[in-house]
């Protein structure tokens, strides 16, 4: 079993990279934002307490993100291994995913960090924006904030990581598929 996390800020092109990592190593997808997402789309409980952190740029409370997680986890017991997209966005929900893998006996094997400057990223999800239909991607003050919240918030998680010796920084910029190359190559050197 492989865990991988894939990290990076908003814009950073985790959702595109991980198509091409889940088709290439057969791991299983977990996109924290994908899974509020539908459950806002369904009208679920989950997705109405997701929904206002969402729109407005701001992460979701912990306990609902890793109680999401916990019930896909419990889902998808067979899978041969998991990429983590957007999660863990926090120092608590990194120490709950540990606790989460400890109990299936398969930790994370590295976190892979997708670095792209931040004009880039405004660039990107501006340009995203236009036709993904996410009020996230919409305006800028919203963009912005998950930039800034993704510093204050989000970037800690990273020393979890280095202080684990699993942290992998990858160039998120320039051609998909070559950034594609970088992240293989650093998944074979894993097994
Ligand atoms: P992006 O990487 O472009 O911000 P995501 O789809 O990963 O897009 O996340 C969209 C929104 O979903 C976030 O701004 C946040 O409100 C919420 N979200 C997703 N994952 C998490 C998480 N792990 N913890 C808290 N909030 C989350």
């Amino acid at each position: 079993m492989l865990n991988i996390v894939l990290f990076g800020p908003p814009g950073a092109g985790k959702g595109t990279q991980s198509e091409r990592i889940i088709e290439k190593y057969h791991l299983t997808h977990i996109s924290t934002g994908d899974l509020f997402r539908k459950n806002i789309k369904e009208g679920t409980e989950l997705g109405l307490r997701a929904k206002s952190f969402m729109d407005a740029g701001n992460l979701v409370p912990d306990e609902v993100v890793v109680g999401m997680v916990d019930d896909f986890l419990e889902h998808h017991r067979d899978a041969e291994g998991f990429i983590f997209d957007g999660y863990p966005r926090t120092t608590p929900q990194a120490e709950a995913l540990d606790r989460q893998l400890e109990n299936m006996g398969h930790p994370i094997a590295a976190m892979l960090s997708l670095a792209v400057p931040d004009e880039e990223l405004k660039a990107r999800l501006a340009n995203r924006g236009k036709t993904s239909g996410r009020p996230d991607d919409q305006d800028p003050e919203k963009i912005n904030n998950r930039i800034s919240v993704y510093y204050r918030e989000t970037q800690p998680v990273m020393d979890y990581y280095k202080a684990q010796g699993k942290y992998v920084e990858i160039h998120g910029l320039g051609d998909i598929e070559e950034i594609f190359s970088s992240i293989s190559d650093a998944i074979d050197q894993l097994s």
